[in-house]
């Protein structure tokens, strides 16, 4: 038996070493480890041994049994790393060239900005509330109090898809949607894009983004809307602010107003910034027009309110002292890349 094992182990040695493909090896692990394999013949036939032979002849068949296990798992490995790179080799790739690195998308920074501007008012108590970007004449300007004739209807600035619909100018067209929708208080903030006939130029473009903010409710002053003013571009700008209004006309606001942050560049000194005024324009601004609460259904008797409104592209401009309105629309990620 012995010498049957020697003899097992050299016909083994000399197969294994002519082996140069996995799949030959796969078949000689059947021939020699399988159910029928001599190995297995050699175990059955320890049973004639005699009982002193036994041990010493079971050990001998096992170390066979474990050594050509090894050495087929090993040759197996080497084999196929060798067959890796010759395939590799003739699919004409070179394993040696580093990588190409892989880069991840961002929000775009007008996005990173409006989710700023949202999360920043919904801390001050507001909520979101969106409306159509495509608008009924009513709610984007006759029930704001825009006069019929009133120079912002021309087709100048407003898209307009029939005499009757447009693409909303201003996110302000949320107004009458809150008032029939909704009893005072209403306290809400109406992001989203605006659309306007313009050339488009470094400083204005045919589509941008607004912000708008109403709140209706009894008693709600002047200084309540300067107070929140002040908080907001406090915050967005991450430094103490100082407000400016300047009287202006806005149909849908009695008074309405200009609002201005003195400059967070040069702090009121002057500068390419401030175009050397010292102050940024940011929003306009007012407390709601009666005649806009009594289209809403809201007597104006009881309630007042507020509601201002500015464009998320100018913040933005003015936080990274950006200079051309187009860049956010290029899709250059040479620009975009810096904000990510
Ligand atoms: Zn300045």
């Amino acid at each position: 038996m012995k010498q049957r094992i020697e003899d097992l182990k050299q016909s083994f040695q000399t197969e294994i070493e002519k082996i140069e493909q996995t799949k030959d090896l796969e078949q000689l692990r059947v021939k020699y480890l399988g159910k029928k394999s001599p190995i297995q013949a050699l175990m059955q036939d320890l049973r004639t041994c005699t009982p002193e032979e036994r041990p010493e002849m079971g050990k001998l068949i096992n170390n066979l049994k474990q050594d050509v296990s090894t050495q087929i798992d090993t040759h197996f490995q080497a084999l196929e790393a060798k067959e890796l790179l010759s395939r590799l080799s003739q699919e004409n790739v070179d394993v040696t060239l580093p990588g190409r690195r892989k880069f991840l998308g961002k929000k775009h920074p007008l996005s990173q900005m409006l989710d700023e501007v949202i999360e920043i008012l919904i801390g001050m108590g507001f909520s979101v509330q969106e409306s159509p970007e495509i608008e009924s004449e009513y709610y984007n300007y006759g029930g704001l109090n825009y006069p019929p004739d009133h120079p912002a209807r021309d087709m100048q600035d407003t898209f307009y898809i029939t005499p009757d619909i447009l693409l909303r100018s201003h996110t302000t067209s949320i107004q009458q949607h809150m008032m029939e929708n909704a009893t005072p208080p209403i306290r809400i903030l109406s992001p989203g894009k605006c659309y306007r006939n313009e050339t488009i130029t470094a400083r204005s473009h045919v589509f941008f983004h607004q912000v708008d903010v109403l709140y209706i409710d009894k008693d709600v002053t002047f200084s309540d809307l300067l107070a929140t003013k002040e908080e907001f571009y406090t915050k967005v700008f991450n430094q103490k602010i100082e407000l400016r209004v300047r009287p202006s006309y806005f149909p849908f606001v009695e008074p309405g107003m200009e609002v201005d942050i003195k400059c967070t560049a040069c702090a009121g000194s002057g500068c390419v910034l401030c175009k050397h005024t010292g102050w940024l324009e940011v929003a306009g601004a007012g407390m709601v027009h009666p005649n806009v609460l009594k289209a809403g259904g809201v007597d104006p008797e009881v309630y007042s309110g507020y509601a201002w409104g500015g464009g998320i592209e100018r913040l933005f401009m003015l936080r990274h002292g950006i200079s051309d309105i187009r860049l956010f629309t290029e899709n250059d990620v040479r620009f975009l890349s810096q904000f990510a």
